[in-house]
């Protein structure tokens, strides 16, 4: 009796052993299948499916549906655009010229959900940083549009990085050159970029030289 009881215990333990791989799969499978959002019906005409066709058409494939809740909010990263930041008070949709710690963490509070889009890229030259940004940004404006015309009219962008739209930026709102079109970057509305897409399973890191390829993120709040 004893033995068949020690043989069934080792047995149990070797079958753990080897499931415990499978199990985390599994949680990891399901965690981020989580965010792939079920449709949900916000009133507008669109299902996410016919949103997501918009994206790939714009020639943004690389996205995921994201509740709003899961954007990190920190004071600390107002302080990093305060301190430290070269475009404090020379763009038009920076700090100074944005909203308070507290506006903007109501502000995700307005919303469900969103979408976050991945961008991979390494420079050749560093110092054309503002000619990518600049494309891969209007071309998010256009997907902001459509959405906007597809019945979501909350639908708000945070661009991929600061406003690079003209060459020159007078650096206040008041004097933007094209306001219709300017949108602030995360950052500047207090996200925590990378708390909120290593929570999300993306990858982030902060470069130490410009050999490394770069991941940088856009927002689209959606509702
Ligand atoms: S649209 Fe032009 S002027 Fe306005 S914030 Fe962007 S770069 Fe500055």
């Amino acid at each position: 009796m004893f033995y068949t009881q020690l043989f069934f215990l080792c047995n149990l333990h070797s079958t753990l052993f080897f499931l415990w791989p499978l199990a985390i799969g599994f949680w990891t499978l399901v965690y981020h299948s989580s965010h792939r959002l079920p449709f949900i019906n916000f009133g507008g005409g669109m299902e996410h499916a016919e949103l997501e066709r918009i994206f790939i058409e714009h020639g943004f494939e690389n996205f995921t549906w994201i509740y709003a809740s899961d954007i990190e909010v920190a004071q600390w990263v107002r302080m990093k655009c305060t301190y430290g930041c070269g475009s404090y008070g020379k763009k038009a949709t920076c700090p100074p010229n944005a909203p308070s710690f507290e506006e903007c963490r109501r502000f995700f509070q307005d919303y469900g959900t969103g979408v976050l889009f991945h961008f991979r890229k390494k420079l050749e030259d560093p110092e054309k940083r503002d000619i990518y940004t600049r494309k891969i940004n209007s071309g998010l404006l256009k997907v902001e549009r459509d959405v906007f015309l597809s019945d979501y009219r909350k639908a708000f962008l945070f661009f991929m990085d600061e406003c690079q739209l003209c060459e020159h930026c007078p650096g206040t709102l008041l004097e933007c050159r094209n306001p219709r079109m300017a949108r602030p970057s995360p950052e500047s509305f207090c996200v925590d970029v990378f708390a909120t897409v290593k929570k999300l399973g993306y990858p982030i890191e902060v470069l130490k030289d410009y050999d490394r390829e770069m991941n940088r993120y856009a927002f689209l709040m959606v509702e």
